[in-house]
């Protein structure tokens, strides 16, 4: 279990916090003991809800930030791919556009939509270094087996000066909600609205990772949530009143950010910006 012991953020050592789940004491990171070299937790039949039509406005926010940080586009690499909906958006805007994905049926999806794709982890991938302008990674780092190996490996792949653009799920949204719901609080609305998978990030934890990895100007911000309820974590309370709530909550979670002048992030996903260093 040395593997579970030690934190693949900051580096710091571990103690069991809630049940099956391991937490940094010093960075927030929180990790499953068991299932850490589990496969992607993919969602049959939601392919498109989950990857395409409900981060449409949050591919085009990344994009946008992508084209004003490098001025022009060039290439760009997307960690987890699915079935090449960022690529297309991106291709869209002149950027020459690349994945990797490991789940063979997406794979095959971006592969026939016309674009290069790599079918291996990232850090097994083969990739030249500094081949890149900027990288992607949207809600991945939290299902690898070893998220710490893939930041050195996005760093090695950027150019000096290159742009790294994730988002990721908030250990410190989620974890709470995830105690909630252990103790049966969702149950009479059917709703499960706690994401849990291999690695849960804090904000601490996702800029010691990316600080550790080598990348500078690390940037966090809470960010708006996906479109509808892709998931339907929101159960009985139905899409359209799980999508406003979800709105408002990003709304509530903004103005507690600026309220604490930037400390406190209760957003339900967080959105990471970095640069690797010239
Ligand atoms: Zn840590």
């Amino acid at each position: 279990m040395s593997a579970a012991a030690s934190c693949q953020a900051c580096g710091c050592v571990s103690r069991e916090a809630l049940p099956g789940l391991l937490r940094c004491p010093a960075c927030g990171l929180a990790w499953r003991a068991e299932k850490f070299f589990a496969a992607p937790a993919y969602v049959p039949g939601r392919e498109e809800l989950v990857y395409g039509s409900s981060k449409k406005k949050l591919f085009a926010a990344a994009l946008d930030s992508l084209g004003a940080g490098a001025g022009r586009p060039g290439r760009l690499l997307d960690i987890g791919c699915a079935g090449g909906e960022l690529l297309a958006a991106a291709a869209a805007r002149g950027w020459s556009a690349e994945g990797v994905e490991i789940e063979p049926g997406l794979a095959a999806r971006a592969a026939g939509a016309g674009f290069k794709v790599h079918a291996a982890p990232v850090e097994n991938a083969g990739l030249p270094p500094g081949a890149f302008d900027a990288v992607t990674v949207f809600e991945v780092f939290s299902q690898m087996d070893a998220p710490a190996a893939a930041a050195a490996e996005c760093a090695r792949l950027l150019k000096p000066g290159g742009l790294l653009y994730l988002r990721e799920f908030n250990a410190s949204f989620h974890l709470p909600l995830y105690r909630l719901e252990l103790r049966g609080f969702f149950k009479p609305l059917g709703a499960r609205p706690s994401v849990i998978h291999n690695f849960n990030f804090t904000p601490s934890a996702l800029r010691a990772l990316l600080l550790r990895a080598g990348f500078g100007e690390v940037s966090i911000r809470n960010s708006r949530p996906t479109s509808g309820d892709p998931y339907g974590s929101g159960g009985g309370l139905g899409t359209f009143f799980t999508a406003a709530l979800k709105v408002l909550y990003y709304v509530l979670a903004q103005a507690l950010w600026l309220a604490t002048l930037g400390r406190v992030y209760a957003g339900s996903a967080l959105i990471v910006t970095a640069r690797k260093p010239d």
